[in-house]
């Protein structure tokens, strides 16, 4: 058992397996954020948005915490799917009845894909939205054009009165990360097995940058992708000889930190160890299979880190 702890700030959990769940808490891995994004495949009905915001909040969140993962939330119409108007424009309506939810700690992911006028007035309507609400902001950023779809983010971020400590932009890499810092934004990193941002670039940017405002994750969805990354990028940091504070504010201060401001994070219960009880229901079901449930209650100290 891994004596660091580790926040996964963007993973996809309803895509992940069980054994994911196991060998993540088993790495360390003790929150994680699972932001609304696109499937895979599109959506045809306002239904299918309306089961899949309802299992972020309950069934994904229940299955977390039966390994010892606490689960958090981002509710949001994704940028791809944006571009389906008509439909956007339902679902923009049912975001605010799950944006607000308990365990939800962001609007996201939301942003740009194509740079389209309907993701953009999707961004907007969304942005207002959070605004209003005073909650934090999770963005996506495209991955052709990278560079100018994050400064238009950021730019109508600020159009709209999002205050930067507020705002999180993810998939940076080396030519993105500036823009983010000077802006005053958050910048996340999404770690793939291999292509995109690598576990060895991050070392990298964290040694040229600092640890001020970045964020490791996995991004571990559907596709190729490693639930474990942030796990396994801290520890070829440490083995690079990267200071071990900046390390634990990379991958797991800061998204406590970004994230803590939603007001959705007990925090003092967070450094606990966890409490597992398998022997809880969600609505009359487990995810067991007929074993004996684990129990596990979280001993007086806290664990070290
Ligand atoms: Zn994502």
């Amino acid at each position: 058992m891994s004596t660091l702890r580790f926040f996964d700030p963007h993973i996809h959990c309803t895509s992940r397996t069980t054994d994911d769940f196991e060998a993540m808490a088993k790495a360390g891995v003790r929150a994680v954020v699972e932001p609304a994004f696109w499937l895979g495949q599109p959506r045809t009905t306002l239904g299918s948005f309306i089961d899949y915001f309802s299992s972020l909040v309950g069934w994904e969140r229940f299955r977390a915490s039966q390994f010892g993962i606490a689960h958090f939330c981002a509710i949001g119409l994704n940028s791809k799917e944006a571009n389906n108007e008509a439909l956007a424009r339902e679902v923009l309506e049912i975001v605010p009845r799950f944006a607000l939810k308990e365990g939800v700690v962001a609007v996201g992911e939301i942003g740009y894909d194509e740079i389209t006028s309907a993701e953009e007035r999707a961004y907007q309507w969304q942005l207002d939205f959070a605004r209003k609400h005073d909650m934090v902001v999770m963005v996506h950023s495209p991955h052709r054009d990278k560079k100018n779809g994050i400064r238009r983010s950021l730019a109508v971020a600020k159009e709209c009165g999002v205050p930067m400590h507020k705002l999180v932009i993810d998939h940076n890499n080396e030519e993105t990360v500036q823009d983010v810092l000077d802006a005053g934004a958050w910048a996340a990193f999404t770690i793939y097995p291999y292509t995109k941002m690598g576990s060895e670039r991050m070392v990298e940017i964290l040694r040229k940058y600092g640890p001020e405002r970045l964020i490791v994750d996995s991004s571990a969805d559907w596709g190729v992708s490693d639930p474990l990354a942030v796990p396994r990028t801290a520890a070829l940091m440490l083995e690079r000889g990267l200071d071990p504070e900046w390390v634990r504010r990379a991958t797991w201060q800061n998204a406590l930190d970004a994230y803590a401001q939603s007001g959705q994070i007990d925090v003092e219960q967070l450094l606990r160890a966890p409490t597992i009880d398998q022997s809880q229901l969600f609505s009359e079901n487990s995810v067991l299979r007929g074993q004996t449930p684990r129990i596990e209650s979280a001993p007086k100290s806290g664990v070290p880190n």
